[in-house]
């Protein structure tokens, strides 16, 4: 492709939408455009790099014996309506576009694709025999996302490969899941990404085991907590570890104190010199179940722990058959204007105790009469401990559960693993932080699909049972990113050659030097027709704008046919190191052919 015929606008300044590298570097080469919000146009060098990573992921998923098909965007309401999740996905912090047609039916923009993969499953397979069954797609996917941002790292409309597989049994759900664990991490490593495969949160999604697979960059939104010995790695909404020792309490009798201005726990521990391990922290939730029911939730925590929010999710989830839902639509600490919808008289914050009366509440349809108790474990083995006196500026201190608070009846593990804890492994082990970016994502589902939407098939045995599912997505648009967010200097973009738009870029310095045109043209047509994808810079503008422009797009290879070209020389230059050398021209396409191989041999291996 020549330059002088291209859609080629670059810019010398970072776009002020912008915050992080990858987002400012793919808008000023020219790869994407902003057309609103969480919306972008790929353009054409975009489109490039897209397409060879779909190439990637197609290859490695063909590999495995999967089939590609492509799923309809538009989903009937009826379809969520089964399995349950149309009110979680379109009320409250729910991100499906909803929309009505002409005849007044209800369809969304299809977030994923759960729902019809297993509507064609309970209709097509209908015995065991057609079993196991793996269909896969690369289609763009829309979600209202609360908070789009960073370009195609977060849009509400980006290009997904989703995968569902169908199974008899477990055993052969594992077998498939092992082979996208191996699909995912080649797809990864061959597009040239530093990655780590790490235990994570089922979410919304549902189902059992799930691994992510995360691209390591400072810019993740994710944090990944691991340990050194290689052995244990986890999302930090799902990780796991041993919090600290408590600190022996020195209070031995019970008794309610005066303690003006200690609403934190930070000044509570300063006015009675003691450990934040000895107190009790009561935390206020509001949760919104899918039936409609809000529901005030007092969680006891350890005072040096914090509440795992995600945890707490899954914990009201599975309590909410008591409340008439399957589902939380949200979970929020009540700020004051939220106070004031459903407290019947002022709240004592900073002072709450395990025990706050059920009267703060008023009575009103659609709202549980009475707190929801949850106590973590780490504050269910405390004795003699401060907390709330139910009463601003009082705490207590020297209580004990089962004498001055009721015995917990929840008792939930919901505190937030942190850098520093102890691995439950082992113990000489201490979790470490790194930020990640979520590329990938694989579920072992189970029947949770198939159960609710009656997708069976008849077994050896000849009885009917539910299919066993798993699903896989990886975020093409986001991985794409994600590369140029691990790969990049302060003159532009380095792509790993594997996903480069271009493999190589031919500079001509000067467009009126006859020489120079025609060795570049006689090497444009060389490389090109041999397999080497190249650019021609032939635009009329200065060499030093065109030497930026290569570096800013970030095209593994850069050729120019300058001043040795009286030797029978062009000079080569590698992007990613600056290497720079003179090469006669007639060993330009051998070497950078083996460069090339080597580059994605490397990556393959
Ligand atoms: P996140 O936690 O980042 O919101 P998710 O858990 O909702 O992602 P999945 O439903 O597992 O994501 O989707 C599979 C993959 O699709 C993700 O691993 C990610 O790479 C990609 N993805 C998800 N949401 C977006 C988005 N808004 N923009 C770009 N890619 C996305
Ligand atoms: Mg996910």
């Amino acid at each position: 492709m020549r330059l002088s015929s291209m859609l080629f606008v670059t810019l010398r300044e970072d776009p002020a939408e912008a915050e992080i590298p990858s987002h400012k570097l793919l808008l000023r080469a020219g790869y994407i455009r902003r057309i609103g919000s969480g919306i972008y146009a790929y353009l054409p060098l975009m489109w490039r790099v897209l397409k060879k990573v779909s190439q990637i992921v197609r290859e490695e998923m063909d590999a495995t014996g999967a089939q590609e098909c492509l799923l309809p965007q538009l989903q009937p309401s009826d379809l969520w309506r089964e399995s349950g999740r149309w009110d979680t996905y379109t009320k409250a912090e729910g991100i499906m576009f909803a929309l009505t047609d002409r005849q007044e039916r209800e369809l969304g923009l299809g977030p994923t694709h759960e729902e019809v993969i297993t509507t064609i499953a309970k209709e097509m397979i209908r015995s065991y025999r057609q079993l196991p069954l793996h269909l896969y797609q690369i289609q763009t996917k829309f979600r209202d996302e609360i908070r789009p941002r960073f370009g195609l790292m977060r849009g509400r409309e980006f290009i997904m490969k989703d995968g569902y597989s169908f199974h008899t049994d477990s055993e052969s759900l594992k077998k498939t899941y092992q082979d996208m664990n191996r699909a995912y991490s080649n797809m990864l490593r061959r597009s040239g990404l530093q990655f780590r495969a790490v235990e994570a949160d089922s979410g919304a999604i549902g189902g059992s085991g799930s691994q992510e697979f995360m691209v390591l960059a400072d810019a993740g939104e994710d944090e990944v907590l691991y340990t050194p010995d290689g052995k244990y790695a986890a999302n930090v909404e799902k990780a796991v570890s041993l919090p600290a020792d408590a600190v022996p309490s020195p209070f031995s009798t019970y008794e309610k104190r005066e303690t003006p201005g200690t609403d934190t726990i930070e000044k509570l521990c300063q006015f009675f010199k003691c450990s934040p391990t000895q107190v009790v922290k009561n935390v206020l939730y509001q949760a919104v179940y899918d039936s409609g029911m809000t529901v005030l939730a007092i969680v006891s925590i350890r005072g040096d722990q914090e509440v795992n929010e995600v945890k707490l999710q899954n914990e009201l989830t599975k309590l909410a058959s008591q409340f008439g839902g399957k589902a939380v639509l949200s979970l929020t600490v009540p700020d004051a204007q939220a106070q004031q919808k459903w407290a019947a008289k002022p709240l004592p914050l900073g002072y709450i105790a395990p025990n706050l009366e059920d009267s703060y509440i008023t009575s009103e349809k659609n709202l549980s009469p009475k707190f929801l108790r949850l106590v973590d474990k780490t504050a269910v083995d405390l004795t003699n401990f401060v907390t709330g006196a139910n009463e601003t500026g009082y705490h207590v201190a020297g209580a004990n559960w089962g004498e001055h608070f009721q015995q917990p009846a929840l008792v939930v593990d919901i505190r937030k693993a942190r850098p520093g804890d102890r691995a439950t492994h082992d113990p000489s082990q201490t979790l470490e932080s790194a930020r990640g970016i979520e590329v990938g994502h694989i579920f072992q589902l189970g029947v949770k699909y198939s159960q609710s939407m009656g997708a069976t098939y008849t077994s050896e045995q000849g009885e009917e049972v539910p299919l066993v599912m798993g699903c896989y997505g990886v975020g093409v648009s986001r991985l794409a990113q994600a590369a140029v967010e691990q790969s990049y200097d302060k003159d532009g973009i380095i792509w790993p050659v594997a996903i480069a738009p271009y493999h190589a870029i031919i500079t001509i310095p000067n467009i009126t030097d006859g020489k120079q045109v025609e060795a570049a043209e006689k090497l444009y047509g060389e490389l090109n027709k041999a397999g080497i994808e190249t650019l021609l810079d032939d635009r009329d503008e200065r060499a030093g704008v065109k030497f930026k422009d290569a570096d800013l797009i970030g095209i593994p290879y850069r050729i120019v046919p300058g001043r040795s070209l009286k030797d029978g020389k062009v000079e080569v230059v590698e992007r990613a190191t600056r290497k720079s050398q003179e090469m006669p021209v007639g060993e330009v396409l051998p070497t950078l052919k083996q460069w090339i191989d080597a580059a994605l041999q490397n990556t393959s291996a």
